[in-house]
């Protein structure tokens, strides 16, 4: 069975009909949730929405007769539609650091008067005057002392060490499959809108998982690249032998470095930045979590795929790189290539699987 939020082990999606209207911020990707929560508003993380809506493949369809480009990617067409069917009134938009099409999203949502608020993650990490300056604006924007964001720091710091736990037994204790992991991390993102909610769900989970026995497989891979859009792609590595121990950027959700402040924390997270260091955070991993080879995910349309030369240029690993573009099962042929790469890492031919591409 495929794995979806709102297992009744998983966290679980904040329910949008009850939340209060006025107090539910929108946002496009990870920015400080910190100083959301601090001033009392709803994070909600548009992606997860709609990922998780009944009908993701519609929110894309409605999105294009809307008027947005066929050729765009899925993501940007899925968070109009969310916003749109949830009436979200405000949105925080990452800027710079993200995409593009991100700042023409937002361009869309102030001109059907929703209120925008945007975030700009600095060109270079090192750019420490600029970053802290955008935190301090934003606190500003939604009328919080900036103090009381850092005070939520410590307190969500605590919350998601249980989310690096889940980590630490996927590939450590091989207790939670490539797909828990998946969503746990990922939804490190917003914390679900409810952090206490999130911290009970995660203290259960955690509690269930010491008890299970270590998962049977016959390889450890990783995921590099964005949160996968397609719905059964963990299931189906899973059934072939493939246990997924490293989901690079959604670990990236979770903060997963040790900081003191915010300026620190934000500076760290490789996400926004240039490549290299998340080419840096990638060798790393595959060191310690023993990874035989990597699924590279890229998303059809997406400026990221450019960053796949780069990776197999640094990364000396057998690379298998899969482009999906709509919601929905893999199809044919992506189980064809995933079932050839699993198997040739499988017998020992990996040598030859770096030249294998979308
Ligand atoms: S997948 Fe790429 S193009 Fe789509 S929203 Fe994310 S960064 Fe932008």
């Amino acid at each position: 069975m495929d794995l979806t939020f709102n297992d009744h082990l998983l966290p679980t999606l904040p329910a949008m009909n009850d939340l209060p209207e006025d107090k539910i911020v929108g946002i496009t990707s990870t920015i400080p949730v910190e100083i959301v929560f601090a001033a009392g508003y709803i994070p909600v993380d548009l992606n997860n929405i709609f990922i998780c809506d009944t009908h993701p493949y519609k929110m894309v369809e409605d999105a294009e007769s809307a008027g947005l480009p066929r050729n765009t990617c899925a993501w940007i067409k899925g968070m109009y539609s969310v916003t749109r069917k949830h009436h979200i009134r405000k949105i925080i938009s990452v800027v710079q650091g993200d995409c593009s099409n991100n700042q023409a999203l937002m361009e869309i949502f102030q001109s059907e008067g929703i209120q925008t608020l945007p975030f700009a993650y600095p060109h270079s990490r090192t750019d420490t005057a600029f970053l802290y300056n955008q935190l301090v604006r934003l606190a500003d924007a939604l009328k919080v002392e900036y103090s009381k964001a850092e005070k939520m720091k410590k307190h969500l710091d605590a919350i998601r060490k249980k989310v690096h736990e889940i980590d630490r037994l996927t590939w450590v204790e091989n207790k939670v499959t490539g797909g828990e992991n998946h969503i746990w991390t990922v939804s490190a993102s917003d914390l679900m809108g409810d952090y206490t909610i999130f911290d009970e769900r995660a203290t259960r989970f955690l509690k269930r998982v010491h008890d299970r026995k270590p998962i049977e497989y016959d390889l450890r891979i990783g995921l590099i690249g964005i949160p996968p859009i397609c719905e059964d792609l963990y299931s189906f590595l899973s059934s072939i032998g493939a246990h997924v121990v490293f989901n690079e950027i959604q670990r990236q959700f979770s903060m997963p470095y040790p900081t003191k402040t915010l300026l620190e924390q934000y500076s760290q997270y490789t996400y926004p930045y240039d490549v290299f260091s998340r080419i840096d955070d990638i060798q790393h991993e595959i060191k310690q979590r023993n990874i035989r080879g990597l699924i590279h995910y890229v998303q059809s349309f997406c400026h990221r795929h450019i960053h796949d030369v780069m990776i197999r240029k640094h990364i000396q690993l057998p690379i298998l790189t899969l482009d999906c573009d709509r919601p929905g099962r893999l199809d044919g042929a992506m189980k064809t290539r995933l079932e050839a790469f699993i198997e040739m890492l499988k017998t020992d031919k990996a040598e030859y699987t770096t030249l294998i591409r979308t």
